[in-house]
């Protein structure tokens, strides 16, 4: 098609007041009028309303439209809604430029109309540039085998790498570390409902019907060396003391976990006295059955988290109280104070505070600027600390002082991104696709995400998302 056969259409959207409100979309459409190339431009309330889009497939008939312009919200959620439109009005669907100008104008430039209105002025002159080199294009359909890779054996890779095999497609797992089980190799019990589970039965229980299941492939000690290709047809070079093997895959699953952020040395004596430990260092105490011999506990929440720069680590409040809990069991009279800003607890874990209250454990909250201070005091650790309900200065010694600490992704983020063009966030954990449309996706298409590769989460929630990214895994490779 040369350029004088092109016809341009564009449609601008009110999005009621969210787009009008703000852009003068009438303007707009206005201007677009006087562009080279555009036939037709017009304004709609709700341009993706039934209505709306039945008078778009007449204006694009009666004007013998063959280059759509969409300018509206964002073509994440709508541009396949268009696509559609205008090919059941005989326009090839990737002839449809789409533009934003609710997401990135009128909802980012609320307070600047004439600004707002003048960038979407130019959003839409760009777009109908666009348009005018636009091509038809045409879907191919390839093959997508029944391969899935699960980078990541931990809880998360192996729920995950269960559900795609029990669907009848085959899972391998790829685990840089000697054995399966990630984090929960370090931990002493997960707290469920009433009880305390040993976390080395969950463990063992899951790798047993992993590594028995006979979809399943575990390759141990082993990380990835290269990925190329695309949904359907992605060749992995797994490396493995110093050897190299080659996969054919369809899909993967990214379930690489998290690991505790470090105290700096000497903040509240970390690493300065070997009695400064963090959670997962004292989980390996109480894994042992074994505090030594100490009288008094205290817990310090919040360390390195809840600040300007990171969020709430979202476990360190009911872990915790469950270590608390764990350690009066081992020696009922250990003197057990956690120190806390804000219990971040969920409905479930309440019973959890009620069982450490009735022990006797003691909870001090102290004010969000204002954290606990650590001494020591002829060899002994002395807290200080602001007990915010009190309204005083407490001081309380310490033989044995766990800090709460924050949390960030895997080491192999970077590496794991680079091989497989994904998004990671500041806090070190992989980004996902879109919080709500899009939880357990990359923008990648084949690429799922699941468990504490995305941020810190209970087992229960790790599991559920395993679940969950094996679903997203499955869909293209029982579509075939
Ligand atoms: C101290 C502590 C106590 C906790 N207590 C509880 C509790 O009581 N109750 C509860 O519900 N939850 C608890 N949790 C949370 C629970 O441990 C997690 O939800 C769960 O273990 C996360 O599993 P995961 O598979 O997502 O990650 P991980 O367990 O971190 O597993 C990730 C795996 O991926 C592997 N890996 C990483 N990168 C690569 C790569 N590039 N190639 C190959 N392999 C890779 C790692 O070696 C690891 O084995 C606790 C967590 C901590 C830290
Ligand atoms: S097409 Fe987008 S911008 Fe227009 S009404 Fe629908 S949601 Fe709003
Ligand atoms: S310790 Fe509790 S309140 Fe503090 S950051 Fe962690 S979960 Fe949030």
């Amino acid at each position: 098609m040369n350029n004088e056969d092109i016809r341009v259409g564009v449609f601008v959207c009110d999005c009621g007041s969210n787009i009008a409100g703000v852009v003068n979309v009438p303007e707009v459409v206005e201007y677009a009028r006087g562009l080279k190339g555009v036939e037709f431009a017009d304004e709609g309330r709700w341009s993706c309303s039934v209505d709306a889009l039945a008078t778009m497939q007449e204006s694009i008939k009666e004007h013998k439209i063959n280059r759509v312009v969409v300018a509206a919200c964002t073509p994440r959620t709508h541009e396949p809604l268009f696509k559609a439109n205008i090919k059941e009005a005989g326009v090839n669907p990737y002839l449809l430029e789409f533009v934003s100008i609710r997401e990135q104008v009128s909802w980012v430039h609320m307070s600047e109309p004439e600004t707002a209105t003048q960038k979407a002025k130019d959003l839409v002159k760009m777009g109908i540039a666009k348009a005018m080199l636009l091509e038809e294009g045409e879907e191919i359909r390839l093959p997508v085998k029944t391969d899935c890779m699960i980078i990541g054996g931990g809880m998360a890779g192996m729920t995950a790498a269960s559900n795609v095999a029990d669907q009848g497609f085959n899972a391998y797992i790829i685990e840089k570390e000697q054995r399966l089980g990630g984090l929960l190799n370090g931990i002493s019990t997960i707290s469920h409902d009433h009880d305390e589970i040993l976390a080395a039965d969950i463990v063992k229980a899951k790798t047993d019907s992993v590594e028995s299941h006979p979809n399943i492939k575990v390759f141990t000690s082993t990380e990835i060396e290269a990925v190329e290709g695309y949904i359907g047809n992605y060749k992995v070079t797994l490396k493995a003391n110093g050897k190299s093997e080659n996969l054919d895959i369809s899909t993967v699953i990214v379930a690489t976990g998290m690991q505790e952020i470090e105290p700096e040395q000497g903040q509240f004596q970390y690493g300065s006295d070997p009695r400064v430990v963090t959670q997962l260092q004292l989980e390996k105490k109480l894994k042992a059955q074994d505090v030594g011999d100490i009288k008094d506990v205290v817990i310090i929440n919040c360390v390195n988290s809840k600040n300007a720069t990171r969020g709430c680590c979202a476990i360190g409040c009911p872990v915790s109280v469950k270590n608390a809990l764990t350690i009066k069991k081992i020696k009922k009279d250990i003197n057990v104070h956690i120190l806390y800003r804000d219990l971040s607890m969920v409905k479930d874990e309440q019973i959890h505070l009620q069982a450490a209250k009735a022990a006797g454990i003691k909870f001090v909250r102290f004010p969000d600027d204002r954290y606990p201070e650590v001494i020591k005091n002829n060899g002994n650790l002395m807290v200080n600390v602001y007990d915010f309900l009190l309204g005083r200065e407490l001081e309380i010694p310490s033989d044995l002082l766990v800090l709460t600490v924050g949390f960030k992704g895997s080491d192999t983020v970077e590496q794991v991104k680079g091989h497989l063009k994904v998004s990671s966030n500041p806090d070190g954990f992989f980004q996902e696709a879109h919080i709500k449309l899009g939880p357990l996706d990359f923008a990648s298409d084949g690429i799922s995400l699941c468990g504490c590769a995305k941020n810190p989460k209970s087992l229960k929630e790790t599991c559920e998302e395993g679940i969950g990214a094996a679903m997203r895994a499955s869909i293209p490779m029982k579509n075939g």
